[in-house]
């Protein structure tokens, strides 16, 4: 995977940043760059602190469920959470009793 995003014109992959425009090699078209969502993407748990794929966390207050009756107690330990793209207020990740979970970030404290 290059960091360059493909030219929305021609879809190519020949593209640089020029300064604060992204250019493309193959048909010349130039638009202003974004950086990757993943580095401008920051997750912060209710500390502050900074989270990234793989962390292990822990609940901080018990929390329901969609669609389990079973509720995330206070303390219940996820690990390896997964970053959801694009979206610096939740994580993905599994606990021993439920999988697939979607949890907010700011009821999370790494672990
Ligand atoms: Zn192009």
């Amino acid at each position: 995977m290059s960091d360059v995003p493909v030219c929305p014109q021609c879809s190519l992959e020949n593209t640089y940043a020029d300064g604060a425009l992204m250019v493309c090699a193959d048909c010349g078209f130039e638009w202003s760059g974004e950086a990757p969502a993943q580095a401008a993407l920051v997750v912060r748990d209710s500390n502050g602190n900074v989270l990234v794929q793989g962390d292990t966390v822990t609940v901080i207050k018990d929390l329901k469920v969609k669609g389990s009756s079973i509720p995330l107690k206070q303390g219940t330990v996820i690990r390896g959470i997964r970053l959801v793209e694009d979206d610096a207020e939740h994580i993905e990740g599994n606990s021993d009793k439920i999988k697939g979970l979607v949890l907010k970030t700011c009821f999370l404290r790494k672990a």
